[in-house]
């Protein structure tokens, strides 16, 4: 029997293709109200009320509300705490059941039994759907019934449950019928549909952020990645091109569903399309591991990197998160990061590696500077690189392995055009010098107009000694017992 009407949240799933929790609404309902609510907690912990991130959010509720009045609906827009706003909405809409996507974060699955509780009080039914990851992490065992904490054996489980299982993805929601309340009830309800002015009222800024927002933008960027992603397996880790599909904040706030993005690349039958499908399976792998270990987020998988103090350099650090530490690649994709709110994935390994290994300081640390700044911040996806870079992750690479980063610099940004776009002090030094600049004759940084240690910094460590520190801190924690 179908639920004479019913409540849709959205919160990481902005879009309505293949959208799991509103197509189960559609088939349960008769009709359907749509929620957006604000997060105040998250809001409030945010250090900059211009934060990009609200704007692209802003762009995506825009898109939605847009393309659910074309269906005679809109979207409902609250400011508030989700566990008290949801039930509050729910209950004066009269609805019978709330739908929402699942979501793996700590904080969210806390959140979602809370309300799941208060509405469970006013006799309102609440349900979760997988749709944020193509296979339910249940599904994904060890013989052995365990979890897998390796990548290798987690694809190769993954790609044979996904052959038999995972396939189908849902159209654009149609035919569905959606409400909006009437005027006087969204007033009592202190609900808008104006997502940019629900921010305004409450001090934060729209502006626009470096890429807009919303489900019809994430597919166009999709359809303009048919060509490039053929030749993604050569060009995604060269530096200064743009080789890679620019998707991760449309898929982390769920402006295109994972499994669309899956699928899409599975036409394409090229190497490079088999090597960003991995991309797309290592994400699903860090969304697995911060379901089963909840503290994956904010602690070293490998617990005896929780129990030693990393003994880097507070000023460091700082030179580090401003762009001058006097190694250009590394300054340059730290710059990077602060001009656009996003950095390349092989420059944010080469920053990672560089901090806990070359500085040994704490990967969390480095961690919650890019969550500060990513415009595609995700805790599974962030933890999950930084713990891989500073090898205390769940299959991370070996701790012995340090990234050289002039070598890095010469091979992924071979003719410079990174380096000279973020640190524009260095762009006249010939690109052989480009990489290290000290190893520069005094005449040819005279004629670049480059002073070391005046126009752009030397080198804060040197590379060679930090290394040999480097391996020499690592042996010892791991020569510990636990
Ligand atoms: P593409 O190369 O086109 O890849 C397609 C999609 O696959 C991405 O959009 C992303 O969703 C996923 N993906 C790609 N690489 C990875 C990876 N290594 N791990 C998990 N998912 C991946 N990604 C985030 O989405 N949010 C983060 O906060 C984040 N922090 C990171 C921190 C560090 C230290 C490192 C090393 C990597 C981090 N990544 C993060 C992974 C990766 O750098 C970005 O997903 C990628 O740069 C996004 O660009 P793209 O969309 O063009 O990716």
């Amino acid at each position: 029997m179908k639920n004479d009407c019913a409540l849709v949240w959205f919160r990481r799933d902005l879009r309505l293709s293949d959208n799991r929790a509103l197509e189960k609404a559609n088939i349960e309902s008769d009709k359907i109200f749509t929620l957006f609510v604000y997060d105040e907690i998250i809001l409030q912990a945010l250090q900059d009320r211009n934060d990009q991130r609200l704007s692209f959010i802003a762009d995506g509720l825009m898109d939605l509300d847009q393309q659910l009045q074309a269906c005679g609906g809109g979207l409902m827009i609250a400011f508030g705490n989700p566990k008290d706003i949801v039930p509050k909405i729910a209950h004066k809409l009269a609805v019978k059941k709330v739908y929402c996507n699942k979501d793996f974060e700590s904080y969210a699955k806390e959140r979602d039994q809370s309300v799941r509780e208060s509405l469970r009080a006013l006799a309102i039914d609440f349900e979760t759907t997988l749709d944020h990851v193509i296979l339910d992490p249940d599904s994904l065992r060890t013989q052995q019934g365990k979890v897998y904490t390796v990548f290798t054996p987690f694809k190769k489980k993954w790609l044979e449950v996904y052959d038999q299982t995972g396939k189908v993805v849902q159209a654009k929601a149609k035919n569905l019928n959606y409400l909006y309340p009437s005027s006087e009830l969204a007033k009592n309800l202190q609900i808008s549909s104006d997502p940019i002015g629900v921010l305004q009222k409450h001090g934060f800024n729209y502006g626009k952020p470096v890429c807009a927002g919303g489900e019809l933008e994430a597919q166009k960027r999709l359809v303009e990645f048919s060509n490039p992603i053929k030749k993604y397996d050569q060009t995604r880790d060269q530096l200064g091109y743009e080789g890679t599909s620019g998707l991760s904040p449309y898929l982390r706030h769920g402006n295109l569903s994972a499994r669309e993005a899956y699928s899409f690349a599975q036409k394409k039958n090229s190497l490079g399309a088999r090597v960003w499908q991995s991309e797309l399976i290592w994400r699903e792998f860090y969304q697995y591991l911060l379901n089963y270990f909840p503290s994956f987020g904010d602690s070293s998988f490998v617990p005896k990197y929780n129990k030693k103090k990393w003994p880097g350099d507070k000023k460091h650090f700082e030179l580090w998160q401003q762009g001058q530490t006097g190694f250009p690649v590394v300054d340059a994709s730290m710059r990077c990061l602060l001009q656009t709110g996003t950095m390349p994935n092989r420059a944010r390994m080469i920053v990672a590696s560089f901090l806990c290994k070359l500085l040994l300081i704490d990967w969390q640390k480095g961690e919650r500077h890019f969550a500060r700044y990513l415009l595609d911040f995700d805790l599974a996806a962030n933890a999950g690189g930084w713990q891989w870079c500073a090898s205390t992750g769940a299959d991370p690479v070996p701790y012995f392995r340090i990234f050289n980063p002039y070598l890095q610099s010469q091979k992924f940004d071979s003719q410079g055009l990174f380096i000279k776009r973020f640190v524009p002090e260095l762009a006249q030094l010939p690109v052989k010098y480009l990489h290290r600049p000290e190893l520069a004759p005094k005449e040819v940084l005279n004629q670049a107009r480059v002073s070391l240690g005046s126009s752009y910094p030397r080198a804060i460590v040197n590379y060679e000694e930090a290394r040999a520190r480097a391996l020499d801190w690592y042996t010892q924690v791991n020569k510990q017992q636990l």
